[in-house]
């Protein structure tokens, strides 16, 4: 039998694992840290997918969102005012901060890991915003439904076999 590799995640066929009842992710990792039952290793299921991913256990490193500060504002907080946004680098307001982080500092992917914001989160303020999400909607309108998903890709995304896993 082949050796697994130590990030693997249930394979199709093997049982799920299920969550340890009564154990919880915190008492591994620390106090306060994380209450979801225990899924293996330790650690719950989106701490174990992290640590299979090999991310840093912690996205945030020990910073409070809302509270320690970052750069010109706060770990994990976008502030807005007057319709603009404030760059946690440079401390200016901007409509569309994306762009503007894009051509003066490293980019939004370096931004929102360097000041603790959400992959999801974002970089434009209210009004313009509000105009990309209802451009996105009508797009989506336009295009025709998905196809329907067969029982078995149904089960393996319930399985979560299609994390996505480093080649090798
Ligand atoms: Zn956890
Ligand atoms: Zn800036």
């Amino acid at each position: 039998m082949a050796r697994r590799r130590e990030t693997a995640v249930t394979r199709p066929g093997e049982p799920v694992r299920m969550a340890a009842a009564g154990r919880v992710c915190g008492q591994v990792a620390g106090p306060e840290w994380c209450e979801r039952d225990v899924l293996a290793r330790g650690l719950c299921r989106p701490h174990y997918r992290r640590a299979a991913k090999g991310l840093p256990l912690d996205p945030d490193g020990g910073r409070l969102v809302g509270v320690t500060p970052s750069g010109h504002g706060v770990w994990g907080v976008l502030e807005e005012r007057e319709d603009r946004l404030r760059c946690h680098e440079c401390g200016g307001w901007y409509v569309a901060l994306g762009v503007h982080v894009g051509m003066v500092h490293d980019g939004a992917h370096a931004y929102r890991l360097a000041h603790g914001l959400l992959m999801s989160t974002s970089l434009n303020a209210g009004p313009l915003r509000e105009r990309l999400s209802q451009a996105a909607r009508a797009t989506a309108d336009r295009l025709p439904p998905p196809p329907p998903q067969s029982d078995l890709a149904r089960e393996r995304a319930e399985r979560g076999v299609r994390l996505r896993r480093r080649p090798g």
